[in-house]
């Protein structure tokens, strides 16, 4: 009787055990698969992590003004921006290729050479062959991933060419402002020295002495305040004042202002803007503008012509002004150039006339200033005439 019992009590534990056993492994099983689950979850975000991090790095490399490039260890092209494409007009995918096969620079691949023995090349300056005066500065260095799986050269180009043409200007202008400044200066100390030495004696000499003097006294004030005015448009110093104004009053007051200069060279001046002209402009610096390009017509015009101030309407938003002359007018190639800092066509007549060589400019400046545009149309022989456009005067509701 015993026997039965026993062997049903044995079995009963034995099937407790093995469920016990088969629960636990259950359990085990699931947190392997949760493992598994985790594990996989983390492949994922790691992979985009690291696809978003390439996309970001791309977009920056493709958004940086200075052209970047890689070369492999092989020297072989990894990667090029597209600044550096624009900058050397590359055509097609360059990937793969040798730098002279690639970018045919031989300045290039001697700079590549340097970096890869000395580990870095700053500061080189190269101009571009065939891409007008296009000058680049190339920074280079080698690099080794910390995992050494990468290595090679990483090439960084900056486009100076603004730079160095902004050098240029400036050393120009400081050598035309020394010119224009020692000329008068040159002469109004030799004539000084002469009455000195005995010309003051002879009243008739003096007095004429004494007038060329204060002339070019006179011809350094204007250079200074041409020099001052050209100084505070250009550093955006001047305020404007915007009003609406009567281009045609404007016009009969420049003309007037300089009647007596037209007429000791017999130039008729003609006000032809037609009455009522309303214009957006500031008085002071427009009138400015008239008085520089009526005052030179009057100089380089036709002794005994005419010089006429025009207007008209131009678009809804614009109009079209003009000073025009019948005098020998400017050659082809200098009408780009008048309008630059210290440009003359004829140096000695501009000299003689008192010119600064800065009255265009000052033209051009106020007029941009003013959102317009000025523009010369001229043949020679056959007069000048410099165009503006102005915005039309319309009063602003806050202005009533
Ligand atoms: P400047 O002080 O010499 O007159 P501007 O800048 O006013 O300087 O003019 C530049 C040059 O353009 C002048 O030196 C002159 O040679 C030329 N120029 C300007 N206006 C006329 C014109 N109406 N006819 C012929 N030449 C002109």
């Amino acid at each position: 009787m015993i026997w039965p019992l026993l062997t049903l009590c044995c079995a009963a534990l034995l099937a407790v055990t093995a469920w016990r056993a088969f629960r636990r492994e259950e359990a085990l099983r699931e947190q392997l698969r949760q493992a598994q689950l985790e594990l996989a979850g983390i492949r994922v975000e790691r992979h985009s992590a690291l696809t978003e991090e390439q996309t970001k790095q791309q977009t920056v490399f493709n958004s940086l003004v200075e052209g970047l490039l890689i070369l492999d260890e092989h020297g072989k092209i990894q990667f090029a921006n597209p600044t550096l494409e624009k900058l050397f007009a590359v055509k097609g995918d360059i990937r793969g290729l040798s730098l002279s096969a690639a970018l045919s620079s031989f300045a290039l691949q001697e700079i590549a050479e340097e970096t890869l023995r000395t580990g870095r090349v700053t500061g080189f300056e190269l101009s571009l062959p065939g891409h007008g005066e296009q000058i680049l500065q190339i920074n280079a260095t080698t690099f080794r991933d910390p995992d050494r799986a990468h290595a090679g050269t990483v090439f960084v180009f900056h486009d100076l060419t603004r730079v160095k043409q902004l050098e240029n200007l400036r050393k120009e202008f400081v050598a035309n402002v020394s010119h224009e400044l020692r000329t008068p200066l040159t002469l109004i100390k030799g004539y000084v020295e002469t009455l000195l030495d005995g010309a003051k004696d002879d009243p008739a000499v003096a007095t004429r002495f004494l007038q060329t003097i204060e002339r070019h006294a006179d011809r350094l004030t204007f250079l200074i305040e041409d020099l001052l005015t050209i100084s505070r448009l250009e550093s955006g110093q001047v305020l404007m004042n915007f009003q609406v104004l009567d281009l045609h009053t404007l016009a009969a007051e420049v003309i007037n202002d300089l009647s007596s200069r037209s007429e000791e060279r017999k130039v008729a001046l003609v006000n032809e803007v037609p009455p009522d002209f309303p214009v957006r402009a500031d008085g002071d610096r427009f009138q400015q503008v008239l008085f520089n390009l009526v005052d030179n017509a009057i100089k380089y015009g036709r002794a005994g012509g005419s010089v006429r101030v025009g207007a008209r309407r131009k678009s809804a938003e614009f109009i079209e002004g003009w000073v025009a002359d019948d005098g020998p007018g400017i050659p082809p190639e200098a009408g780009e150039r008048v309008f630059e800092r210290f440009y003359r066509v004829d140096r000695a007549r501009s000299r003689d006339a008192g010119g600064t060589g800065l009255g265009l400019s000052i033209v051009k400046h106020i007029v941009q200033a003013h959102g317009g545009e000025v523009r010369l149309e001229s043949e020679p022989g056959k007069g000048a005439t410099f165009f503006y456009t102005l915005p039309v005067g319309v009063e602003s509701p806050a202005e009533g």
